[in-house]
């Protein structure tokens, strides 16, 4: 299934893509959850009883050219990333291939969806991209082990790392946190796209275009530490909760290794494009 969150006349909406329309799962059936990611977090039992209630379902539905999504998450109760996570990117960023997973986060206040603007702040001069490929969390848990990782993984969306590298790498401190953290610097979307339909997230096609040009062309199986060595990692520190995301970490091509450097700059438009997920459209404007 392909879920996505709607901005609607009743308000933000779980919906389901279905014959080229987003079905309003809720108005479908009101004893369903309008969030995903209480959804999500009902399992099995609930998805059933989604599939049943947008079978044959002709009010609720949205023409997918005219929809405004949100986030596909809007609410996630954490969001966690991982860095230099591709072999050829923590080369071309004179980085050692790290032997444990980096890791920083992003606040829920940086989620825009496909189509929303990215702002580039008025304190910033080096705002970056990083296409991602991104973890939803499905059943949460402790101490999970690498092998059942998968057994967690409601499904993926697409991601966009947006990155002040002037804050991320020049501050005392070096803390990459603050760096990737602005408003508006976590599209996401446009759907989650259920882990029954991602036959494996290790071989994924993923590029990223500036204004229609071609600056990040990779794979998911250049990832370093894989999802399964990623949900284990994480879940010896916190619990997972549904709905959490993870970002799993950019492949080669980002701006700042470029000589000379690219940066993002009003006007740019940036598409992320995961096959089989879709792609996130993001034009950028100056803060
Ligand atoms: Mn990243």
């Amino acid at each position: 299934m392909r879920f996505a969150t709607i901005q609607t006349e009743y308000g933000p909406r779980a919906t389901v893509f279905e014959d080229g329309f987003y079905v309003d799962i809720h108005r479908s059936d009101s004893s369903l959850p309008a969030s995903v990611r209480e959804i999500i977090a009902g399992g099995p039992g609930l998805r059933r009883g989604v599939e049943q209630a947008i079978k044959e379902q002709k009010v609720a539905r949205y023409p997918a050219d005219q929809v405004k999504f949100l986030p596909p998450i809007p609410d996630p109760p954490k969001m966690v990333c991982l860095g230099l996570n591709y072999r050829d990117h923590a080369a071309e960023s004179g980085a050692a291939i790290p032997k444990e997973p980096i890791l920083f986060s992003k606040y829920a206040s940086s989620l825009i969806g496909h189509g929303d603007k990215i702002v580039l702040p008025a304190v910033s001069n080096e705002v970056d991209y990083e296409a991602e490929l991104v973890i939803v969390v499905g059943k949460g848990g402790k101490n999970i082990s690498a092998k059942s990782g998968a057994d967690h993984v409601a499904g993926y969306t697409v991601g966009h790392d947006v990155s002040a590298r002037d804050w991320q790498l020049k501050k005392d401190g070096k803390q990459w946190m603050i760096g990737k953290t602005f408003d508006t610097f976590a599209p996401t979307g446009p759907e989650l796209v259920t882990a029954d339909e991602v036959p494996d997230p290790h071989k994924l096609a993923i590029r990223l275009r500036l204004n229609g040009k071609t600056m990040q062309d990779s794979n998911t199986s250049q990832m370093i530490f894989k999802v399964g060595d990623i949900i284990a990692y994480l879940s010896q520190v916190f619990t997972l909760e549904p709905g959490d995301l993870i970002f799993t970490g950019t492949p080669p091509g980002v701006g700042f290794v470029r000589k000379p450097p690219v940066y993002l700059k009003g006007g740019d438009m940036v598409e992320v494009e995961i096959d089989g997920l879709g792609v996130l459209r993001n034009p950028v404007v100056q803060g």
